[in-house]
């Protein structure tokens, strides 16, 4: 199945992640649920190291060939949830990836895990610390 618009996140240095197949609402309901904070994404960039907080979703066609979102594409769209470490906090961060198809969840919480986290935040926005995994 082809999809002619995906919503994009655009990293700090300008890669973009595909992060869902674009709806007419999408890109409006992610600015108010921004603005309401109730449930900020996060993004580990495949092309750089940062992981960062989405702030805006972009609706464009498909830019790259190994788009995530058909069966059999090489490329897969991964979504951890990764528990805030302040004690009493039942919250979540959710950080979306895409890499290769063959990539399990648990490799790809081993990659963040070595990286900087400085933008993360629950939805109660606590910082998360570094690394956010013990
Ligand atoms: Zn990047
Ligand atoms: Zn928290």
């Amino acid at each position: 199945m082809k999809y002619s618009q995906l919503d994009y996140a655009a990293c700090p240095e300008g890669h973009l992640t595909p992060i869902q197949p674009s709806t007419p609402q999408s890109v409006e309901a992610y600015r108010k649920a921004i603005e309401t904070g109730t449930c900020p994404l996060f993004v580990a960039c495949r092309e750089c190291t940062r992981v960062y907080k989405v702030r805006q979703l972009h609706s464009l066609p498909p830019i790259y060939e190994l788009e995530p979102f058909h069966e059999d594409a090489p490329l897969r769209r991964f979504q951890v949830s990764v528990p805030c470490d302040m004690e009493g906090c039942e919250d979540h961060a959710i950080v979306i990836a895409v890499r290769n198809a063959d990539t399990s969840a648990e490799a790809l919480i081993a990659e963040l895990s070595k990286r900087r986290l400085d933008e993360m935040e629950c939805p109660a926005g606590h910082a998360f610390p570094w690394p956010a995994w013990h």
